[in-house]
């Protein structure tokens, strides 16, 4: 998410979603926190969503009220996907969604905005220019180029000739794939080596790829049809979004092209392709649950061809390495795309090659990069100054950090002060920030377990009335341990009995302080391990 304040007007730029990660157990997303916009949301005039992928449009149906529902706009397909996921969320009230199209020019306040068609992996992906008094600040969003050797196509060099004539103030760029050298294989070779795969293939053909890949997954249909093959589709996302296909007129489908699962036996295997989602190695998703014969009617064998068109998103790995794992025990042939010798897949992002195209192209004043861990927007700053640009106009920002453009256009700085950034998780049902006291304890509960010592006071005499009981998780095996639980017993004895002494009436949080602190410290001695302690105390 960005946010473009000039005096009275805002101007939010996509508004997605993080996926958990390993030190956040148990929660599912992590959202932009957004706070000074819901300070501010008098200011905010349109959220202005690039496209449709859920790390831009995933937070909306959490944030939008927050803030006040201000007009979305964006164009068809991703008007489309919004409404859609929208579903899920009945509670909410109605969005108001402005579709727009490349080309067209709306005021925000007293910001003229423009939109240009950039490629990417999802269809209608926009770039975003904002005229300022002081010069354009221009967004591509996600953006790749669909060349041929270096050279964008025609249809992509027409939609850049707008910056001919525009004097670019600030570009923002996206930084996820700054470390491939080059330029990115183009999706239309993808399609051109799937579709000898679909014509070739003697064997039935499971196809996992992202859901998100709309011209992939259309490819695959029309190759599907041209040799009379029919098509099971598997995953609720996949089946969502060749449904928004159909709508929105970029897939025409025969009749009976499309058959269910159920029927899949009624056809030769090799006139059978299975698209499904989980190619990420998703525990729930289809692949895993075919490959792990999980699936109420499919499942691998040593017959079917799998293809994986996915790479493996950072973080992944593991899973990715677990589904061709499992797939391989039920001996199918796996095509990935790192074990095949023809492209199967291409990224959405630009390369180093095509990020330094843009530079070049729109010949920016000022530069941030954005999209990518900390050390690939200080390798795309490193490629800017490369290009030319002085580092006094290059700021690398960081999360919630406030940059302006100062001196009537003549400078730009990063702020001292900082937009409100504290952690916001989606926990289930909760949304919030006060959820990292949660996540604290999931962590030392993930890493040490949990200890729980349960007791009971004789409150006239403040002594332990019987030894206390000890229930662990995930700490040691109480059964081997007596020894431990003897010594434990004794010290917890020790510090309530010490504590509660001659204290009328009893101070039970003071007792409950104290034994909790004895008890740590001692565990910690003994096993190097650090256990959440739960004292239960009880007076009788
Ligand atoms: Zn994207
Ligand atoms: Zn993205």
């Amino acid at each position: 998410m960005t946010v473009v304040e000039y005096k009275n007007d805002i101007i939010v730029i996509d508004m997605g979603f993080q996926f958990k990660e390993e030190d956040t157990p148990g929660i599912d997303y992590i959202l932009p926190n957004t706070r000074y916009l819901e300070e501010n949301k008098e200011k905010i005039r349109a959220v202005v969503i690039t496209h449709g992928h859920l790390d831009h449009i995933g937070g909306i149906p959490y944030i939008m009220e927050r803030i006040g529902n201000p007009p979305i706009y964006t164009r068809y397909l991703t008007a489309l996907m919004i409404k859609k996921r929208q579903e899920e969320f009945p509670h909410l009230k109605p969005l108001d969604i402005k579709t727009i199209e490349k080309g067209e020019r709306v005021i925000f306040g007293e910001l003229p905005v423009r939109f240009f068609g950039v490629t990417h992996t999802i269809p209608d992906s926009m770039g975003v220019i904002i005229d300022t008094p002081f010069g354009t600040i221009v967004t591509p969003g996600d953006f790749k180029l669909d060349h041929t050797d270096g050279t964008p196509t025609e249809r992509e060099a027409k939609e850049y000739e707008i910056f001919n004539d525009i004097n670019v103030l600030l570009l923002l760029a996206d930084s996820t794939n700054i470390e491939n050298p080059g330029f990115s294989t183009p999706e239309k070779l993808v399609h051109k080596n799937l579709e000898e795969i679909v014509r070739n293939t003697r064997s039935r053909l499971i196809i996992g790829t992202f859901s998100s890949q709309f011209q992939r997954m259309i490819k695959i249909i029309e190759a599907a049809e041209k040799y009379g093959k029919k098509i099971v589709v598997e995953g609720r996302s996949m089946k969502n979004n060749i449904e928004i296909a159909i709508a929105a007129k970029m897939l025409e489908v025969k009749k009976d092209t499309i058959i269910s699962a159920q029927d899949i036996g009624r056809y030769p295997p090799d006139r059978v392709i299975v698209l499904a989602t989980g190619a990420q190695g998703e525990e729930f998703a289809a692949l895993m649950r075919m490959a792990n014969k999980n699936h109420k009617y499919l499942s691998i064998n040593k017959h079917d061809t799998v293809v994986l068109s996915s790479s493996i998103i950072p973080g992944n790995e593991k899973t990715v390495q677990k589904l061709k794992d499992n797939i391989a025990r039920q001996g199918a042939k796996i095509i990935h795309y790192r074990t095949s010798d023809v492209y199967i897949h291409s990224t959405g992002h630009a390369n180093r090659g095509e990020l330094e195209w843009l530079h070049r192209r729109l010949k920016p004043k000022f530069f941030v990069p954005i999209h990518g861990h900390h050390y690939m927007l200080r390798l795309h700053a490193e490629l800017a100054m490369s290009l030319g640009m002085p580092e006094n106009r290059i700021v690398v920002p960081d999360n919630s950090m406030i940059i302006e453009i100062q001196d009537g256009g003549e400078k730009i700085a990063a702020l001292k002060e900082k937009a409100p950034a504290e952690l916001v998780l989606v926990d289930g049902f909760a949304v919030g920030e006060a959820q990292e006291v949660v996540l604290r304890d999931r962590q030392m509960l993930a890493k040490d377990g949990m200890f729980v010592i349960i007791g009971s006071i004789n409150v006239q005499t403040g002594k332990l009335r019987k030894s206390p009981d000890i229930i662990s998780r995930g700490f040691v095996y109480l059964r081997e341990s007596q020894e431990l639980l003897h010594q434990t017993r004794f010290i917890i004895k020790r510090a309530i009995e010490e504590a509660s002494s001659g204290m009328h009436p009893i101070n039970f949080d003071y007792v409950k302080e104290t034994v909790t602190d004895a008890v740590s410290r001692f565990l910690f001695q003994k096993t190097a391990k650090r256990p959440i302690v739960i004292p239960v105390i009880l007076g009788v």
